[in-house]
């Protein structure tokens, strides 16, 4: 039988949280409790949720620190011109997604680990809040210094690796055995998976590059079919084809995940937990303070220093045919 829950979702929300150290949020499809240590979700389909109660912030919000990066990929769909967060305001925004049911915020950028005391806004979001905290990086600036001021403040990293061996070097302009020993750095900050973009480049390297993320001891390859500036697939047919293929005789041993645009063209599962409302699982902060639905719209809600982020979503929100809060 369903139950009714809701009442007071804030109070509700924060005994939870302050209690059990998990994040609680309540969506149309129930409540959600997510453990940002383990990665953890547990979804109760059978609790009915008042509609004021729903999350006002999205479950999940990347957030492009700086556009600066000292690689020059040729796929590469980050923006060129120099812009940047400021700390305070990110720790600010954070505790706005964290106190309105948010579950975690991704850094990127440009590389993320350029951003000035980088490791210290880690340390500052995962304390002040209960977002799970990742980034996205080349992975070729960490030092032992980082990974001591990341540890304990980072949940999971996503790393960048096209390809093995002379195709990661030619696309990356990095050697790859640097990228290996630099392996041995990110491993001990915190749990880690791999970002592989497919395009006909990369795509021979796909069996090898799987079997060297899981023996290195990735916990997740995510396949990005290449896009251009707009988030179209720019990746051949023939190339899907073939990751296609790879993933059905794959996706049973290896844990594999992809974009949200990819996963009809290459097979592999959705989210476990997704909203009905596919487009409130994710939004993007880019670095000049534009909030977008995805890293790759034009169109977005630029935010100026002490504007509410929360305000500014549920305005893009309203732009949109999506569910409104009673
Ligand atoms: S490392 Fe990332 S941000 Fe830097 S150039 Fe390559 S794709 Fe772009």
């Amino acid at each position: 039988m369903a139950t009714e829950m809701g009442n007071a979702p804030s109070a509700l929300n924060a005994k939870i949280s302050n209690q059990s150290g998990f994040q609680v949020r309540y969506c149309p499809e129930g409540v959600h409790f997510f453990d940002r240590r383990s990665g953890w979700n547990l979804l109760l389909e059978e609790v009915e949720t008042a509609t004021a109660s729903w999350a006002r912030a999205p479950r999940y919000m990347s957030i492009a620190l700086t556009n600066a990066c000292e690689l020059s990929c040729p796929y590469c769909y980050a923006a060129k011109e120099p812009a940047r967060q400021r700390a305070d305001q990110v720790v600010q925004w954070a505790k706005e997604l964290d106190a309105n049911g948010g579950l975690g915020v991704g850094f990127g950028g440009g590389e993320p680990t350029l951003f000035p005391a980088f490791a210290e806004l880690c340390q500052s979001v995962h304390s002040e809040t209960n977002l799970a905290v990742t980034f996205t990086t080349h992975g070729h600036r960490f030092t032992e210094e980082l990974v001591e001021s990341l540890s304990g403040s980072v949940d999971f990293i996503r790393l960048s690796m096209d390809g093995v061996g002379s195709t990661y070097e030619r696309l990356r302009g990095r050697s790859f055995d640097q990228f290996r020993s630099q392996l041995n750095l990110i491993r001990r900050t915190t749990g880690f998976g791999i970002n592989m973009v497919l395009n006909s480049e990369t795509i021979s390297d796909l069996p090898d590059a799987a079997d060297f993320a899981f023996s290195e001891g990735a916990q997740e390859l995510l396949l990005l079919p290449e896009t251009g500036v707009d988030g179209e697939l720019t990746c051949d047919p023939k190339t899907l084809s073939r990751a296609a293929n790879w993933v059905s005789e794959n996706q049973a041993r290896v844990r594999l995940a992809t974009s949200d645009h990819a996963v009809a063209a290459l097979g592999v599962p959705r989210l476990p937990i997704a909203s009905s409302d596919g487009s409130f699982d994710f939004m993007h902060l880019d670095a000049r303070g534009v909030l977008k639905f995805g890293a790759f719209e034009r169109q977005g809600r630029q935010l100026e220093q002490g504007d509410s982020l929360l305000v500014a979503i549920e305005a893009l929100r309203n732009t949109r045919s999506a569910p409104t809060h009673a």
